[in-house]
C-alpha cells in the first residue's frame, strides 16, 4: 500500500509520514493517478504560457500552486459547519497535460483531446493554468459533455477581444469571444467580476452588447461581496464553469502574475466570492496566470491554492 492510500480510499499523505514540505510536489499532498475510477475531482496542470502578450511565466504556475499547496491541512477551521473536503471527495493529482511550445493550435487541439477521458468520467476537473488561453479548451471539452454553459470569469480583463489575425485566433485576450462564437458559453447566463484597468473602453461596450453580465472592479467595489454574489447566483442558469485569472486580485496581494492592474479586489474578497458559489451547478473550475517569477513570499501562489481549496470545500459539501 503507497503512501496516501488506505484500503483502496485515496486520501492525502500524512503528516505524521513526513512534514508538509517532502515529497513529491502534488497538490495538497494528493496521490497522483490516472487511474478516473478512484476519483471525484482530478487536480489537473496545464504548463502552458505562449499565447501571452505581455510577461510570460504561467507555465511554472502548475508547479508553483503545488508547491504552495503543501501548506493544505486536510480539515478546516469551520469543520462543524463544512466537512473536510478529502473526507467526501477522492481528489487525485492527475499531473500535467502535455503542450507542445511554440504551437498553440496543436496545443489547444491537442488538450481537448486529452480532456474528453476526464470528462467521460465523469471526474470534476480543477484545472491549474497556465495563462488564460488554457481555458478555451478546457471550455470545448465541457460543453461537449454538458452543453452550453454559464460562465463565472473573474478576471481583470474581459478576454474578449477580437484575434487580429485570422489563422491564428487563439491567445489569452480572445478566449471567450472564441467562446461565445462557438456557442460554448451563453453571455446572458454568464458574468465577469473584476474588470478594470487601461482596457480600452470600446471593449466593455462590446462584451454587454454580446450579453455579458459585468461587475467592474469599481462597481464590485462599491456594492460589496454580498450583493455581487447574489448577482452571480441570479445570472447563471446552465452547468456552470468557474474561471478564475489571477489578476483579479490586487497585485498587492497577487503579484505573480503577467498582466497586473492595479485596484483590484483582495485575497479575503475574492475567497468570499468563491465561497458564495456555494449551491450553483458547477461542474469545471479553472486558475490561470499565476506566474511565479514575478510572485514575492509565494503570496500568489498560496492564494491560488487556498483558492483552490474553498472550491473542493464547496465540492465536498454537495457531496
Ligand atoms: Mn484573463
Ligand atoms: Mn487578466
Amino acid at each position: 500500500m503507497s503512501e496516501g492510500q488506505d484500503s483502496g480510499r485515496l486520501y492525502p499523505a500524512e503528516w505524521q509520514r513526513g512534514p508538509r514540505y517532502s515529497g513529491a510536489y502534488t497538490f495538497a499532498r494528493c496521490p497522483v493517478t490516472r487511474d478516473l475510477w478512484l476519483a471525484d475531482v482530478a487536480v489537473i496542470g496545464v504548463p502552458m504560457d505562449m499565447a501571452v502578450l505581455y510577461r510570460s511565466g504561467a507555465r511554472f504556475g502548475p508547479r508553483a500552486i503545488r508547491d504552495a499547496s503543501g501548506q493544505l491541512r486536510p480539515h478546516h477551521w469551520e469543520a462543524d459547519k463544512l466537512e473536510p473536503p478529502f473526507d467526501a471527495l477522492r481528489v487525485i493529482d492527475y499531473g500535467d497535460l502535455d503542450v507542445f511550445p511554440g504551437y498553440i493550435e496543436q496545443t489547444v487541439a491537442h488538450l481537448q483531446s486529452q480532456l474528453a477521458p476526464v470528462f467521460d468520467a465523469g471526474v470534476f476537473p480543477v484545472i491549474l493554468g497556465g495563462d488564460h488561453s488554457t481555458t478555451l479548451p478546457v471550455l470545448r471539452a465541457c460543453s461537449l459533455k454538458h452543453g452550453r454553459l454559464s460562465l463565472v470569469h473573474f478576471d481583470a480583463h474581459p478576454d474578449f477581444w477580437p484575434p487580429s489575425d485570422s489563422k491564428r485566433p487563439v491567445h489569452h485576450g480572445t478566449v471567450f469571444r472564441i467562446a461565445v462564437e462557438e456557442g460554448l458559453i451563453d453571455p446572458a447566463a454568464s458574468v465577469q467580476i473584476g474588470i478594470r484597468g487601461s482596457v480600452s473602453a470600446g471593449i466593455l461596450d462590446e462584451v454587454r452588447a454580446a450579453g455579458f453580465n459585468v461587475i467592474t472592479c469599481d462597481e464590485f467595489s462599491r456594492q460589496g461581496v454580498e450583493s455581487t454574489v447574489r448577482r452571480i447566483q441570479e445570472v447563471v442558469r446552465h452547468p456552470v464553469y468557474v474561471s478564475l485569472d489571477i489578476d483579479c486580485v490586487d497585485p498587492a496581494f497577487a503579484p505573480g502574475t503577467g498582466t497586473p492592474e492595479v485596484a483590484g479586489m483582495t485575497s479575503r474578497e475574492i475567497v468570499e466570492l468563491v465561497r458564495g458559489l456555494r449551491g450553483i451547478n458547477l461542474v469545471a473550475f479553472d486558475i490561470v496566470e499565476v506566474a511565479p517569477a514575478y510572485d514575492s513570499a509565494e503570496i500568489t501562489a498560496l492564494l491560488a491554492a487556498n483558492l483552490v481549496y474553498e472550491f473542493l470545500l464547496i465540492l465536498a459539501q454537495r457531496g
